[in-house]
């Protein structure tokens, strides 16, 4: 029986509320499976660490990281704790640079059951991902911006062949399998400025290089500002979506916002020798401490992360204990039993997760 290997970053603000029901809900789903272990080593990274030790990533964490099989991380960073130049702390970003993690998978579905957003429309339809290049664009100049005189700022934009051709391909395989899984044709748009900077043609000219290379999924392009606005009048449009990082960072926020906010927005920053899981949302400091942060996006991403092992070790019931975890989430959103204050109900995080993990165990 296989043993994964899981480095747990629980972080800042509502990170350990959200992580510890996430861990709940894994070892439910693990039980549930049978078959496979999990091991989980609990490590320290974030704003809070900072103040301890003076490194938001220490090497132990970073050795962790390494050795694990898969990371999951809650949240990092702090409003009041920053760097002397006045930035935040954002060792999640470090890790995407450290261990090369270039594509930031954000799947966005609307559940039955979640207050509709939009309501013109069919929520159902609202089903696509947002593949974020995730180590090169504007944060490539990480820490390393100008600011002259106190009258000039300045931070570089990096756009490179290696860094396109990776993410398109990720993006590219990834509309793949969800046009087997659905039974339909994929495609994947990408989203880009092409025509005011040199370096987003580029982006586009390698994109439409590596589309030749899937002729089984469609490939086309949007201006990123048109893409927000479609992306909110008509999202059943969308299948994926790529985009640099910035642009990526940005829709990934549009996205939940569809479905009924960031509690319900899982993500994988996916390398080719490790990948981390987390909810999109941050620390939310604003609601940290008080037992109500919505831990159903860090629950989804402990799901992909279990989906990704099962892929790489071609091991049937880890992927099965994902879906388990899917389908647990998707049947109590329908039948109203999941809802926290963020989508109009009452229920906290802890009794979110324990639900979650009951249904889980009672053979959901
Ligand atoms: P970051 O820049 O790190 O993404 P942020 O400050 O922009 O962080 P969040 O921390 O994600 O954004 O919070 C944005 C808003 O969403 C806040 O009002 C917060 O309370 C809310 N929010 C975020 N995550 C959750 C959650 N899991 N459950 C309920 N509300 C949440």
């Amino acid at each position: 029986m296989r043993t994964y290997q899981i480095a747990v970053l629980p972080g800042d603000g509502i990170g350990p509320e959200v992580i510890a029901e996430g861990l709940r809900v894994l070892e439910a789903a693990a039980r549930a499976e049978g078959g496979f272990g999990l091991k989980t080593d609990t490590l320290a990274a974030g704003a809070q660490e900072y103040l301890w030790s003076g490194k938001p990533l220490p090497d132990r964490t970073l050795d962790g990281c390494r050795a694990a099989d898969a990371i999951l991380l809650g949240a990092m960073g702090l409003p009041d704790v920053r760097w002397p130049d006045g930035t935040e702390m954002v060792p999640q970003i470090e890790l995407r640079f450290v261990l090369d993690l270039y594509a930031g998978i954000r799947p966005i579905r609307w559940y039955p059951g979640v207050p509709a957003v939009l309501a013109q429309k069919q929520p159902e339809q609202v089903d696509f991902v947002v593949v974020r290049e995730s180590t090169e664009g504007m944060f490539a100049s990480l820490g390393g911006g100008v600011v002259l005189r106190d009258e000039v700022a300045t931070d570089q934009q990096v756009i490179t062949r290696k860094g396109t051709e990776r993410v398109c391909r990720a993006a590219f395989g990834w509309a793949r399998r969800r046009a087997q899984e659905r039974g339909r044709a994929g495609r994947v748009t990408c989203v880009d400025k092409a025509n005011v900077f040199r370096s987003m043609a580029f982006f586009r000219k390698v994109f439409y290089e590596v589309a030749a290379e899937f002729p089984d999924v469609a490939a086309d392009h949007e201006y990123v500002d048109a893409c927000a606005m479609k992306l909110v009048r008509q999202p059943e449009r969308f299948d994926v979506l790529v985009a640099e990082n910035l642009f990526g960072d940005i829709l990934s926020d549009l996205g939940p916002g569809l479905i009924g906010g960031l509690g319900l927005a899982p993500s994988a920053d996916i390398g080719d020798a490790a990948a981390v899981f987390q909810p999109t949302h941050g620390t939310a400091p604003d609601i940290a401490g008080q037992g109500i942060a919505n831990p159903l996006a860090t629950i989804l991403s402990a799901a992909m992360m279990l989906e990704w092992l099962g892929d790489r070790h071609a091991d049937a019931r880890v992927a099965g204990a994902g879906r388990r975890i899917h389908h647990a989430v998707e049947q109590g959103l329908a039948a109203g039993g999941l809802r926290g204050p963020d989508l109009g109900g009452e229920f906290t995080t802890e009794q979110i997760g324990a639900r979650v993990a009951g249904a889980i165990a009672g053979g959901a």
